[in-house]
């Protein structure tokens, strides 16, 4: 509706004013600019206060601009409070000023008012500015104008600050991103670096054990072993110091390495600490209860007082931490002690690492011991196989893979390297044994027993050595066989048994000639006898024929007498040859007692010639026996001859000699020939049957030695006892069959 202009010049005031009013409304963005919505409202309030004519201004800004907001300006009203003034409003008009009515008149306060709302924002979304007069044609239309602009800025100064705020908040927002994220980086950047370093040191370390490892595995001297041990620990672990301690530094294997004026004991250098060559009281304590022991220098009582304790103090030590080092046959080799400079134990992985590494240290220890005790060992025995020329050999029977130590390749003049195949083997052998070979071969394969057999090699050069083999079968723990055996070379002692035994024949023979001289006249005697008897017949037989009438029985019986003493001068004659002939052994069956007869009747004329009153006890039943018969009968005379000899200077006793012949058990034979001579002392009972002890001043001294051998070679022994009264007793004892006698039993009654 329009106003009149009833005074053109009052209305031109009036519109002056109006447009210096609007003018001061349109200046307010300007000190708006960059500021927030508190100081808009309050900008704003205070300019509608001063250029409208009101008793209140009341303005209410929205969360949307930030915070809720109430401010008030009263003209007249006494000091109004904006809660106040808020609350009668929206006990007039609702809690939702964007519902509250443009113009409206009601009570505020104590006073009746006219109320002008003007909204901020679309529909009211920022806020609200209400204004109050106590006119009633409040709000004019200049008023209306200026609210409406007025309320029009504020929104768009409040939306600014809207958006500038929003502005500032992203702003802060990206500014606190920013440096979360720069935080996080900084902090991933320092894990990154520590990660780093903490790989460099592992690695470091890793290296460092290695090393250490790789010393220890290379038999290195465990002294310097454990001080790599010591400047390791050192370097990885906190200010520290290590020491160990040996109880022997002369294990064998790591002396080779080291120098022989080693201290006892060490610890590493730091200037002003000695080396000490005793231990610390919680090494002793490692040792003597063989684990960990730890101690703190100025409490624990282990250190009470002690001058070592005043000595680590003074070097700022503070703490021992000792570990045994422990072979791993449980012997303690010495210990490990780490030195503090404040109350610390060393971490777990530098004391996995001091056990593995001293662990492996011990083992190695125990692995150079061993190979020294083995190469002693070995060294022994190839030299106890040298000397009793005894050879080693394993043979497995299913590859037949051949093992020869070092003599028994030596003994087959095999080359130290080559490998032995039965093939070469027998390729040395002597051909005529090669079937012992393979039946022995044969026996092993078949049977798995033991072997014990003698075999000859035929060398390059032609000479021909004698080896015993003795093996013992076995099967291993996969049930394999396998020979284990020796080989003794043993022909020196069979060559000189070859030789003491044709030494024995030739000896033998020797002495069956020097018998002929001694028994040439009794044999000559003997043989004379039947001759002169012969010769004596045969004449009486002429005789006897010559007669008339002629005696032809009587010439019979002569003539028979004269066959039976030519027969016996024959027999006597073929003994004697065959006596001194030098036959080998042979094997007959004989009556013993027949032959000593012969014996006795070959010797009587001597022993008659020396006094000596034979008397034979031939048993009637001896059985017959299986022997050399001239042999025996050599033996036999020699003990005739022997006891004939031994009675020569008796006079004050018959010079009795007894023959007897018996059986001995179920199958030996036994002749004893006993005499009443010198006797003989017990403690030359041996020697007797030593090759030339004699005693006579004429003897030879090997008639008891041949005598043994031939009574030995029956299978037999031969000894001697002395009498309970005067005189000696020898008697020997065969088997009536040799062949049928077992080594055992021969052993038996020799032993
Ligand atoms: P030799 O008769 O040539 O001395 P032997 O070997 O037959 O050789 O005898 C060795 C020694 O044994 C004799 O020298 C003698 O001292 C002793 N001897 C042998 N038989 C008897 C015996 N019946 N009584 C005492 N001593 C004997």
């Amino acid at each position: 509706m329009e106003t009149p202009i009833e005074q053109p010049v009052d209305e031109i005031t009036r519109l002056q004013r109006c447009v210096n009013d609007l003018v001061s409304i349109l200046a307010l963005p300007a000190m708006w600019t960059g500021g927030d919505p508190s100081h808009i409202g309050h900008t704003l309030i205070d300019s509608l206060a001063s250029i409208l004519t009101l008793d209140f201004v009341y303005v209410r800004l929205n969360d949307q601009v930030g915070a809720r907001i109430e401010m008030v300006r009263g003209a007249r009203l006494a000091t109004p409070q904006a809660e106040d003034i808020g609350a009668d409003l929206r006990h007039w008009f609702g809690d939702h000023p964007e519902t509250w009515p443009p113009v409206v008149r009601c009570r505020i306060g104590d006073e009746d008012l006219s109320i002008a709302a003007v909204p901020l924002g679309f529909h009211g979304k920022l806020g609200i500015i209400v204004t109050g007069a106590q006119r009633v044609d409040f709000p004019e239309q200049k008023e209306r104008l200026l609210l409406t602009v007025a309320a029009n800025q504020a929104s768009i100064a409040l939306r600014e600050a809207q958006v500038l705020s929003e502005q500032r908040g992203l702003a802060q927002e990206l500014d606190r991103r920013v440096a979360h994220r720069t935080l996080e980086l900084a902090q991933a950047n320092e894990d990154l670096r520590r990660e780093m370093a903490e790989r460099t040191r592992a690695k470091t370390q890793l290296a460092g054990e290695n090393e250490l490892l790789q010393m220890v595995a290379s038999g290195r001297v465990l002294a310097d072993v454990l001080a790599a041990l010591c400047r390791f620990v050192e370097e990885t672990a906190d200010d520290c110091i290590c020491g160990a301690y040996l109880i022997d530094w002369r294990v064998p294997a790591f002396q080779n390495g080291g120098s022989p004026s080693l201290p006892t004991s060490f610890t590493a250098p730091i200037e002003g600490l000695p080396v000490r060559s005793e231990l610390c009281p919680c090494g002793i304590a490692a040792l003597e209860k063989r684990q960990v022991i730890s101690a703190d220098l100025e409490s624990d009582p282990l250190w009470h007082d002690t001058a070592y304790r005043s000595l680590l103090l003074s070097h700022g030590l503070r703490s021992v931490w000792s570990t045994p080092i422990l072979a791993l046959s449980g012997r303690v080799l010495g210990t490990f002690a780490i030195y503090h400079r404040r109350p610390a134990t060393p971490s777990p992985g530098v004391q996995e690492l001091i056990a593995q590494v001293t662990h492996i240290a011990s083992i190695a220890i125990e692995r150079a011991q061993d190979e020294a005790a083995l190469k002693r060992s070995a060294a022994f025995l190839a030299q106890g196989q040298h000397l009793s020329s005894t050879g080693t050999f394993s043979w497995r029977l299913d590859t037949d893979d051949i093992r020869f130590s070092e003599e028994a390749n030596r003994i087959f003049e095999f080359d130290a390297d080559s490998r032995v195949s039965l093939e070469q083997i027998a390729d040395r052998v002597h051909p005529e044994d090669i079937q012992l070979l393979s039946e022995k071969v044969e026996f092993a394969r078949r049977t798995g027993g033991d072997v014990d057999y003698e075999i000859r090699l035929r060398l390059a050069d032609a000479s021909v050595k004698y080896l015993r083999t003795i093996a013992h079968g076995s099967r291993d723990e996969n049930g394999r066989m396998e020979y284990i055996g020796a080989i003794q070379d043993v022909t020196a002692r069979r060559l000189s048994e070859q030789a003491f035994e044709r030494a024995r024949s030739e000896l033998a023979h020797v002495a069956r000639v020097a018998t002929l001289g001694a028994l040439t006249a009794s044999i000559a005697h003997e043989v004379n006898q039947p001759l002169s008897g012969i010769i004596t017949n045969a004449g009486t037989c002429l005789r006897m024929l010559d007669a008339s009438p002629p005696d032809v029985d009587g010439a019979r019986e002569t003539a028979r007498r004269t066959i039976r003493d030519g027969n016996r001068a024959s027999d006597v004659i073929t003994r004697l040859r065959s006596l001194f002939s030098k036959k080998e052994f042979t094997q007959e069956l004989l009556d013993l007692n027949e032959a000593t007869r012969e014996v006795i009747a070959l010797s009587l004329s001597e022993l008659q010639r020396n006094r000596v009153v034979v008397q034979s006890e031939l048993a009637d039943d001896l059985p017959s026996i299986t022997g050399d018969r001239v042999q025996l009968q050599q033996v036999l005379l020699n003990l005739l001859r022997n006891a004939s000899d031994a009675m020569v200077g008796v006079d004050d006793r018959p010079r009795q000699l007894l023959i007897r012949t018996e059986s001995e058990g179920r199958d030996h034979v036994r002749v004893t020939v006993r005499d009443a001579g010198v006797g003989i002392e017990r403690q030359v009972m041996d020697k007797l049957f030593d090759a030339f002890y004699t005693t006579k001043s004429s003897g030879m001294g090997i008639g008891l030695s041949v005598s043994r051998a031939i009574v030995e070679r029956h299978r037999g022994r031969l000894w001697a006892e002395p009498n309970d009264g005067p005189g000696a007793t020898f008697a020997f004892s065969i088997p009536r069959d040799p062949e049928r006698t077992t080594d055992a039993a021969r052993i038996v009654r020799h032993s």
